[in-house]
């Protein structure tokens, strides 16, 4: 099996004796009983090889760890209550008082907002650096650095960063990185080696890839979960243990929806991209838009860093991207406006997240999400981010175009 396609469906998962069907068993425990008490003495509750108590694991825990570690490329996964709890398990089991971490200043906000929060109240120092620049990252790097974020693209800005870059400049100076994997799913490009077919270097990127389960993988738009992959055993037992003090198992049954939409991962996620694709080429020449941010335009900042990571071995010469881009309108048009063009659509629901089969959309206010000091944000208009879901394409343009004409007479 050469395919993550193949790899996702196919899986040595052993029914009861006497029942073979096409998805595992939900099996829900808190309590797990041992037989006898030597037993229960005996068992280690890190060993995968038995069962402990609920928040360690189950058989339908253990499966779905096991294919988003396959989907990933590594050795070991985590699985946590959401994306959020992935970033905060990272960073309390890899920093203490004194120590600091680095995150791009266009990361996913929420993570930002932890740095500021909890880690400043409990000593951990962090900076922002900017994802486009290496060498801003390189002079940001110090002796305090623990922990480097890294994520492509950016948050609602949609800029590539020169990842493998990125990660070698951390590798040389000792420090632990993780990356935000949920845009690129683990399909557009592997977290662990960058690179795409015959031009993957092993070991040239991330320690630690996590992911917001609830994204794609999920695919519903109706399940939090995220995930912690790492391919080192030392790094994976120390996020372990504090995964387990700190309580963030999952629930079977919402493991069990992320198994059932996991095996058509690979053809939604491309589904959305062509969708994606083709209303940002078509968004992207209106008259109302300044600006087009998806990476795999031309143009568009980071465009030529996803080219090389994205396309190419099993992405195909056309490359892979999620189904996810946004547009700055021009400046002639006031928030108030852009807030009006979002209201009148129909189609694209507001809401936040994406990854499921409903078109959605956001109007963002960048001059609150970002440093002024870094300058990463120069344009002048207002960001609105689109998801584009499943729904018919010639709908979903309809809408559009239906709420630009309402933006021509506001
Ligand atoms: C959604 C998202 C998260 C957080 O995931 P939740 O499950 O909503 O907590 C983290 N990172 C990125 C890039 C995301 O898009």
């Amino acid at each position: 099996m050469s395919h993550l396609a193949t790899e996702l469906i196919h899986h040595p998962y052993t029914p009861p004796p006497g029942f073979s069907a096409p998805q595992p068993g939900v099996f829900k425990a808190s309590t797990v009983i041992f037989p006898n008490v030597a037993a229960l003495r005996a068992r280690n509750w890190k060993d995968k090889d038995g069962y402990t108590y609920g928040l360690h694991g189950t058989p339908t825990t253990f499966l779905l760890e096991e294919k988003i570690a396959t989907l990933e490329g590594g050795r070991h996964c985590l699985l946590v209550p959401s994306g959020l709890a992935a970033i905060a398990a990272v960073d309390m089991a890899l920093l203490s008082a004194g120590d600091e971490m680095l995150l791009p200043d266009n990361a996913y906000g929420p993570g930002k907002a932890l740095a500021e929060g909890e880690l400043k109240n409990w000593g951990i120092t962090s900076q922002l650096y900017d994802p486009m620049k290496p060498a801003d990252l390189q002079a940001r790097i110090g002796p305090k650095t623990r922990l480097v974020w890294l994520e492509a693209p950016g948050s609602v800005s949609m800029e590539f960063p020169p990842l493998a870059h990125l990660a070698q400049i951390c590798r040389e100076r000792g420090v632990i990185t993780a990356l935000d994997n949920t845009w690129g799913a683990g399909l557009a490009f592997n977290g662990f080696d960058l690179g795409q077919g015959e031009r993957r270097v092993a070991g040239s990127g991330a320690d630690i890839v996590i992911q917001a389960l609830t994204k794609y993988p999920s695919g519903g738009g109706d399940v939090l979960m995220g995930s912690i992959v790492t391919r080192d055993d030392a790094l994976h037992l120390k996020i372990k243990l504090a995964h387990m003090r700190l309580g963030l198992g999952v629930g079977a049954n919402d493991a069990e929806t992320v198994l059932r939409s996991l095996p058509s991962m690979p053809l939604r996620y491309r589904a959305h991209d062509k969708a994606a694709r083709e209303l940002a080429g078509w968004l992207g020449q209106r008259p109302e838009i300044a600006q087009l941010l998806h990476p795999a335009f031309e143009g568009a900042p980071g465009h030529q860093h996803w080219k090389a990571l994205c396309s190419g071995g099993n992405a195909g010469d056309e490359g892979l991207a999620a189904g996810l881009f946004s547009v700055v309108f021009h400046e002639r048009y006031s928030p108030a406006q852009v807030d009006a063009f979002c209201d009148a659509l129909r189609l694209f629901k507001l809401g936040f997240s994406w990854g499921g089969p409903l078109s959605l959309v956001v109007p963002y206010d960048m001059q609150t999400m970002r440093s002024a000091a870094l300058g990463t944000w120069t344009q002048r208009g207002v960001p609105v981010r689109f998801s584009v879901g499943l729904e018919a394409l010639e709908d979903l343009r309809a809408d559009l175009e239906q709420a630009l004409g309402r933006l021509a007479s506001a």
